[in-house]
């Protein structure tokens, strides 16, 4: 071995798969680099939703060893490339069969820099975030979940518990550095190359490898977390005063409702989480009475929390991703649940076809940020729907029916990756725009196994 490689047997070369130079990996990540035969790839056979069998793992631990990664990478176009964080991709791109994967979970400090200040690896974790962050009464407003990878959520958008008082993750990023396709470590933000900055608010895995974020956090103390399931029985005049609640509420109040497949004429249990930026318990009571007032009530709490227990709240420290197969969503961005959305809603959910659909609140602070700012751009929307399913369900047939109340999706949280749905994540001139940052920062399309965006439009976008 010249490269710094661990001797591996027989067996482990006999799994090697065709079409990867292993002999070629740089020195640099030889020794971590984990192959099919190897006692650390079980980690890889699985994301949060689907199962895996790449051919090599490279796992960087800075950002010159990302740039030896994507190099190598660029010489291996005929196999997939998935680029992993910490894996809850919902589409499970990050990890692939037979591919190249560059795991830069490794990359993972949480630095803050003084004031709101802090700069954040890739591979850190939205938990890791909120434990540093915490003791500090700061926030970064990220997902509803702790497990979830700053590289991911934070190159997307980063719809979370503070989007309708504080907008989105990618609102409060002040710069990303990046290893683009060209092997380069580019720094992007409103001053150093605006155009790449603009991208990687909402479509960064089109343009390279993310290896360092700075955001400016916000002031954040005790919350009120209220979990509240209610027992329905009109299920779309439930979703109905769901949005009017949800749209008439104080900036401070954000929240989700899950609900599942239903029968017409029963009850069926919608289970609401909703965040109230307050510790003071008359100020939590009247913004949430008329959220409370929606329908019956089977079960409620409310507690205050740390903004790192109200995102670890559903969150296991230690828990092994075990993603099987295909997993199957579809997204969608709505302006207003009215009668018409409302009915359409509930009656996908009656037929069936869903087992596991969510509401989530946007609106508020998410649409103070101008719509041409940032790649994201369905930015009038004031809830963001997810409906799991399969497609031997009827889920597709019911998401085309329901298409004329859509405006736009959220790309993370659609798992058909296709030319189809970028034309829905994307208002026109944003994906106009963002061809012709492909053009010129990845041209011949070494990012594109996630949401590609086709090279094309003008150069200078
Ligand atoms: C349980 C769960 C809860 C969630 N809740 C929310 C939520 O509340 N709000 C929300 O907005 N989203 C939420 N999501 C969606 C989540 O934001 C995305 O799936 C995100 O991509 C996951 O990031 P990751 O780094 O963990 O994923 P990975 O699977 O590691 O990566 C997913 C994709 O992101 C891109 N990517 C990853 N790392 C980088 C990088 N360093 N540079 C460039 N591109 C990169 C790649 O395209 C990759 O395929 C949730 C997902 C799950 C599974």
């Amino acid at each position: 071995m010249t490269n710094g490689a661990p001797f591996r047997a027989d067996a482990a070369l006999a799994r090697r798969r065709p079409g990867i130079d292993y002999e070629a990996v740089p020195a640099s990540l030889a020794a971590r680099a984990v192959e099919p035969g190897d006692a650390g790839y079980h980690r890889y056979t699985a994301s949060y939703l689907r199962s895996a069998a790449p051919g090599l793992v490279l796992r960087p631990q800075t950002p010159a060893e990302t740039q030896d990664a994507v190099r190598f990478a660029d010489r291996h176009r005929t196999v997939p490339l998935g680029i992993f964080s910490a894996g809850h991709g919902l589409s499970g791109r990050s990890l692939n069969h037979g591919g190249l994967v560059i795991d830069v979970s490794a990359i993972n400090h949480v630095d803050p820099l003084g004031g709101a200040r802090v700069r954040i690896g890739p591979g850190a974790r939205w938990i890791d975030v909120a434990r540093v962050l915490t003791p500090l009464r700061l926030a970064i407003s990220s997902g509803d979940y702790g497990g979830v990878g700053v590289g991911g959520l934070a190159t997307a958008g980063g719809i979370g518990w503070f989007a309708r008082e504080h907008g989105l993750t990618i609102d409060h990023l002040r710069s990303v550095d990046i290893v683009t396709a060209a092997g380069e470590l580019v720094h992007a933000s409103a001053n150093e190359n605006p155009d790449l900055f603009w991208g990687m608010r909402g479509a960064g895995a089109n343009f390279g490898v993310a290896v360092s974020f700075e955001f400016e956090a916000v002031p954040v103390g005790r919350v009120a977390l209220a979990q509240i399931t209610f027992a329905v029985t009109d299920l779309a005049t439930f979703i109905e005063r769901w949005g009017a609640a949800i749209e008439a509420a104080d900036r401070s109040v954000s929240g989700t409702v899950l609900l599942g497949a239903s029968r017409p004429g029963s009850t069926t249990y919608a289970m609401a989480s909703v965040v109230i930026d307050s510790d003071q318990p008359d100020v939590v009571a009247e913004r949430l009475r008329p959220v409370l007032e929606v329908d019956r009530i089977a079960q409620q709490s409310v507690s205050l929390a740390t903004y790192e227990e109200v995102i670890g709240a559903f969150f296991e420290e230690g828990s092994v991703q075990q993603g099987q197969g295909e997993p199957h969503s579809h997204s969608a961005f709505v302006r207003h649940l009215g009668a018409g959305t409302s009915t359409q809603i509930a009656a996908l959910l009656e037929s069936g076809a869903s087992p596991f659909f969510t509401i989530r609140s946007v609106g508020g602070a998410v649409a103070d940020v101008p719509s041409a700012d940032t790649a994201y751009g369905w930015r009038d929307a004031n809830f963001s729907l997810i409906a799991f399913g399969s497609p031997s369900s009827g889920i597709d047939q019911w998401w085309g029916r329901l298409a004329p109340h859509f405006e736009g999706m959220y790309l993370s949280f659609e798992s058909d990756t296709g030319p189809d749905s970028l034309v829905r994540a994307f208002p026109p001139a944003h994906l106009e725009r963002l061809r012709g940052l492909k053009r010129r920062y990845d041209p011949s399309g070494l990012f594109r196994d996630n949401f590609y965006v086709e090279p094309g439009g003008s150069p200078l976008a």
